[in-house]
């Protein structure tokens, strides 16, 4: 992948054609808009390397009108733990703020996008609208719908993944395995470099009290209502300031980032111990939020590893988790509709599932004491309080964790419920295609293969304790945690 990236090449305007595609083609060209076109943001959440802000300033260019960016924030948003509503309407507030430097108004809007984006449309007479790209359900019911119900172009952009996901395969793909080749052939014409946006040259003065004056955004009263509505128990984190700034900044700052000799020659080796978070890029909450760009990941990892080429092993790893796994999840959700449900997997792994579902369960426990890691292990218990207290869990534990709920739980289909439960409500990364086929991964043998036959598991891949005991310091861990939890400061907090 690295050799044939071109992180110098020029930077094209235009956005390349099969970046985007027409939600809604009827009769749109022939209605004379007066107004501009909007960005409606849903997905990627941040002004700088984002493709959707980038056609949408495009097509505002080529119509001689302006970009404005609308953002609806649903009830749903609100009702969040305040982990992650807070971390988003924080880092919108940010993204508010570069979005001025570059001369264009952000709008935000309380409400369902089905039910508003229409209005607003009207109200200003809109000429097109742009939009970020989401396999999951709620953001192609809200799309559909919007579509039907105006009659301008709607254009939806896939400012998330590096190899537009209808480019990259036309079907579900079985494995990482069958992906790969199909990403890396793509590599050279999408993973370039992203030109910054210019500053637009519109004068707003005469669409005051319309498009070009948005109301103010009450951020402290919009945090204030998110403390209200949003699930208390879901406290924020410390570790992970939110804001594009602060992205970039845990990528590739001075201090302690990502990308240093320190932590990226590391991730080779190290990735998969527990006890060494610092291996791993922790970028995962800023990725799902969309205040950072794989892309721009991508770039930097590249850029390290030429000067820094004992990194190789390490920047290659980090390359296939980043774009071929994390593409791999898009895929799946945007072919499979049944993507978060046992009846979405492979059909040998239902079959399996299936064959086992009334195997005797040597312990069985039900969501509340999974919730509150009331269970016999305490590297599950660990594993389940660093998910609740900090909002992730190392990677190689999420496995494991889901893995073991799947064992402790009376059927696949509940284990499925609860471990997408738990993963959405804590986890700052949650309620992402990589968690919905993380926990299909582990507990319905979705893009693996099936494996020696037992109780329980049928042939879904098993995970247990002593082979944890083989691979790192389990006490070292629960130790780790406990202290963490006891200080209130998690692993990378001075
Ligand atoms: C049960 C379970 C639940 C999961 N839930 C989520 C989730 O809600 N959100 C989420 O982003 N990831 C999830 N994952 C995938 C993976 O564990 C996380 O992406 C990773 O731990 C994030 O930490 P990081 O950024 O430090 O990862 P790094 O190791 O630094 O990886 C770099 C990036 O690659 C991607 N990536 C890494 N591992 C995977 C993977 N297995 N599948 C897809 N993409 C991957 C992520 O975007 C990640 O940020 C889940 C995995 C499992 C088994």
């Amino acid at each position: 992948m690295t050799e044939t990236m071109s992180a110098e090449s020029k930077p094209t305007r235009e956005v390349h054609k099969s970046r985007w595609r027409e939600l809604n083609v009827a009769g749109a060209e022939n209605h004379k808009a007066s107004g501009p076109v909007v960005y409606l943001c849903y997905r990627d959440q941040r002004a700088r390397d984002n493709w959707a802000l980038l056609h949408a300033l495009h097509v505002a260019e080529t119509k001689g009108k302006a970009v404005v960016v609308l953002f609806v924030l649903t009830e749903s948003q609100l009702r969040l733990g305040h982990r992650h509503s807070l971390f988003m309407i924080k880092g919108l507030q940010e993204m508010q703020k570069h979005l001025a430097a570059l001369n264009v108004p952000f709008h935000l809007v309380l409400g369902e996008p089905a039910a508003v984006v229409a209005d607003v449309i009207a109200a200003w007479d809109a000429a097109a609208l742009v939009t970020d790209f989401s396999p999951l359900r709620e953001a192609r019911q809200w799309r559909d719908s919007v579509a039907g119900s105006i009659q301008i172009p709607f254009h939806e952009v896939d400012a998330h993944n590096i190899v537009p996901i209808w480019i990259t395969s036309n079907k579900q793909e079985y494995a990482a395995r069958t992906i790969r080749s199909k990403i890396h052939r793509n590599i050279p014409q999408y993973l370039r470099a992203i030109p910054k946006p210019r500053k637009q040259d519109f004068d707003f003065s005469n669409t005051k009290g319309s498009f070009g004056e948005p109301n103010a955004v009450a951020w402290d009263d919009l945090v204030a209502l998110a403390r209200e509505k949003g699930q208390s128990d879901v406290p924020e984190v410390s570790w992970c300031e939110p804001g594009e700034e602060a992205a970039l900044r845990a990528l590739k700052g001075e201090d302690n980032s990502f990308l240093t000799k320190m932590r990226m020659n590391k991730y080779d080796e190290l990735r998969n111990n527990p006890n060494k978070p610092a291996a791993l890029s922790n970028l995962s909450p800023y990725l799902h939020f969309g205040q950072l760009s794989a892309q721009r990941c991508a770039i930097e990892a590249i850029g390290f590893k030429k000067n820094n080429p004992s990194s190789n092993k390490s920047v290659d790893n980090y390359l296939e988790e980043l774009v071929v796994r994390r593409e791999l999840s898009d895929n799946f959700c945007f072919y499979n509709d049944l993507y978060d449900s046992v009846k979405g997997a492979a059909s040998w792994a239902q079959e399996t599932l299936q064959i086992h579902s009334s195997d005797k369960r040597e312990h069985l426990y039900d969501k509340e004491a999974l919730e509150q890691a009331r269970t016999h292990d305490d590297l599950w218990n660990a594993a389940q309080k660093e998910l609740t207290s900090f909002g992730k869990m190392h990677g190689f534990m999420r496995m494991y964790w889901a893995k073991k709920i799947l064992e402790w739980t009376a059927s696949p289909e509940e284990a499925l419920d609860i471990a997408i439960y738990l993963n959405d409500k804590y986890s700052l990364d949650g309620r992402d295609p990589n968690g919905y086929v993380g926990c299909m991964w582990s507990i319905c043998g979705t893009h693996d293969q099936g494996w020696r036959e037992r109780e329980v598991f049928g042939k879904i891949r098993y995970m247990n304790y002593n082979g944890c005991k083989r691979k790192f310091d389990v006490d070292a861990y629960v130790q780790r945690i406990r202290r963490e939890m006891k200080q209130n400061r998690y692993f990378n907090e001075k």
